[in-house]
């Protein structure tokens, strides 16, 4: 795949520095990071492992740009006039993102041009959020008593210095997601990728310079889990908003309480899809949710419904359309507008999926497709999987407990609707979920029965107007819309004495 490294030299990638305070520079870490691709497992370039000194840094720098910049106090029409043109840098540089998207993570460039996790679903993102900008009002309550002339009203106020940590899966969407409401906010930001996917924020980075804002109100450091445990437990910082997996957002979780740091958690998941004798079409929804498994990300993205719990009247239909949906799979080179799935991150974690592959073996559960991965040619190079399907899954073996990360499917048989809603819920997590019936009262009722942040019916999608979340082990708190800026903001109540003249 000579075209990853073609496409390297062509968009002129170079090695990673650490932005802080309005200044690019190496830092003073000792160490670097490889940037490796996960198609063909080479080295691309390097990034900055950012020391404890570096961290510091920045968020003294954010710190100072929050107590005395102009940032949080700025009027709304100034800080919006800086922010609106990056949406426009955004789209500008929409089709550069999207190729260096695929360097980062492999995505596939179809993909990464041309779906929510797109550059130009970042400016949407952005978009929106400068919308907020001068809408972030608080509440006035009518006076509660004739005994007192107190009044009562509130302020929204940006929540302080944040630190932002990001996944790998979704590299620009992901930075808008967090970026974006928190810099509408009033807050100032030091931001943190994955040390598998920095390329994309270092280059968000570069064009967020152009808009000038003053120095300090964004910061990037790169690095691993340690430059991401400096910054949650930095006293500075008031608030931390992470995505990732919920190993780390419990670690975190635990650490923040020191100072009371206020947190948002968007987590991992297992998430279920229950197909109903009346769907529309059981091998549209088969499709559907086999291509969910092994297309795109290849299954390695949070909300992927990776339990399908199937009606035993339609079990067999089912099975048999998801393993029609693998004919439409097309590994090899990302940077083919014919390839459907990306690689999986890394070498460790394709060996942690093929470990779960033969504990669905172990434990009885029946292996209809996959199972394996490509052992000849260019792709044995790389870390692909190929698409498994686990059919006769019992919802309480390992593979449909654990959030594998990957391209498995477990397939499990229900008989009524209380017994798929109940198998639904049988889980750690609570991310999302799908509903495939024509039936509205059902799709209603079991909607409201399952503990999921969201439920799809008949399909699903991320949108930056509307919120998205997690309960149980999937997370804490809401982003999107109106329930990111609560999330960045406080509220202040002020308390109005008349009687005093
Ligand atoms: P991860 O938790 O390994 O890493 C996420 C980020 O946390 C990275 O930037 C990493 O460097 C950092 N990190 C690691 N250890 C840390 C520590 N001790 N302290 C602070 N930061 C630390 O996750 P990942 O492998 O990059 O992403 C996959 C996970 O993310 C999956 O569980 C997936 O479900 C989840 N995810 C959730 C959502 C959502 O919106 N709910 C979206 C995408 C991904």
């Amino acid at each position: 795949m000579e075209s990853v490294i073609a496409q390297r030299d062509r968009l002129g990638v170079k090695p990673g520095q650490i932005y802080v305070d309005g200044a690019w520079s190496d830092g003073s870490g000792e160490a670097r990071i490889a940037h490796i691709h996960p198609s063909i497992n080479q080295e691309l370039t390097t990034i900055a492992d950012a020391s404890e000194a570096d961290v510091n840094a920045a968020v003294a720098a954010a710190r100072s740009a929050f107590d005395e910049g102009p940032w949080p106090h700025m009027g709304a029409s100034e800080r919006k006039r800086l922010l609106q043109p990056f949406v426009n840098l955004l789209h500008e540089h929409a089709e550069e993102l999207a190729f260096l998207q695929t360097l980062d993570n492999g995505i596939p460039i179809n993909f990464s041009l041309n779906t929510r996790v797109s550059a130009k679903n970042a400016a949407d993102i952005f978009d929106h959020y400068c919308g907020w900008i001068d809408k972030i009002t608080g509440q006035v309550f009518p006076k509660y008593t004739d005994a007192a002339d107190l009044h009562y009203l509130t302020l929204r106020e940006p929540v302080g210095v944040c630190g932002l940590i990001i996944p790998w899966n979704a590299p620009l969407m992901m930075w808008a997601m967090k970026v974006a409401p928190a810099l509408a906010s009033g807050c100032t930001v030091v931001m943190k990728p994955a040390e598998t996917a920095s390329l994309c924020a270092l280059r968000l980075t570069e064009l967020l310079q152009q808009v000038d804002l003053p120095p300090g109100v964004f910061n990037l450091v790169t690095g691993g889990p340690a430059v991401g445990q400096a910054l949650v437990t930095h006293p500075g910082i008031d608030k931390v908003s992470f995505t990732g997996s919920p190993q780390v957002g419990e670690f975190i979780l635990s650490k923040a309480g020191s100072n009371m740091k206020r947190t948002t958690l968007e987590l991992g998941g297992k998430s279920a899809a229950i197909v109903f004798p009346d769907a529309a079409s059981i091998s549209g929804a088969a499709q559907t949710v086999m291509s969910l498994c092994s297309t795109f990300l290849s299954g390695q993205v949070c909300s992927t419904t990776t339990r399908a719990v199937v009606h035993e009247s339609v079990y067999d239909e089912f099975i048999a359309a998801a393993q029609g949906q693998l004919a439409q799979v097309k590994f090899g080179d990302p940077f083919d507008l014919e390839t459907t799935s990306a690689p999986i991150i890394t070498a460790k974690q394709t060996e942690r999926i093929m470990r779960y592959i033969e504990l669905g073996k172990e434990e009885g559960a029946r292996l209809v497709a996959g199972g394996d991965r490509p052992t000849e040619g260019a792709l044995a190079q790389g870390n692909w999987v190929n698409p498994t399907i686990f059919a006769d899954v019992d919802n309480k073996m390992t593979i449909a407990r654990d959030e594998i990360f990957g391209p498995v499917l477990s397939v499990i048989p229900f008989k009524t609707d209380e017994e798929a809603a109940a198998i639904a819920n049988d889980s750690d997590y609570g991310l999302s979920g799908a509903l495939y019936t024509t039936n509205l009262a059902r799709a209603f009722r079991v909607s409201k029965a399952m503990r999921t942040g969201s439920v799809g019916i008949n399909g699903y999608s991320v949108m930056p107007n509307s919120p998205s979340g997690g309960v149980k082990r999937s997370g804490i708190g809401r982003e999107g819309g109106w329930a990111t800026i609560e999330a960045f903001t406080e509220e202040k109540t002020l308390i109005l004495n008349l009687a005093v003249e």
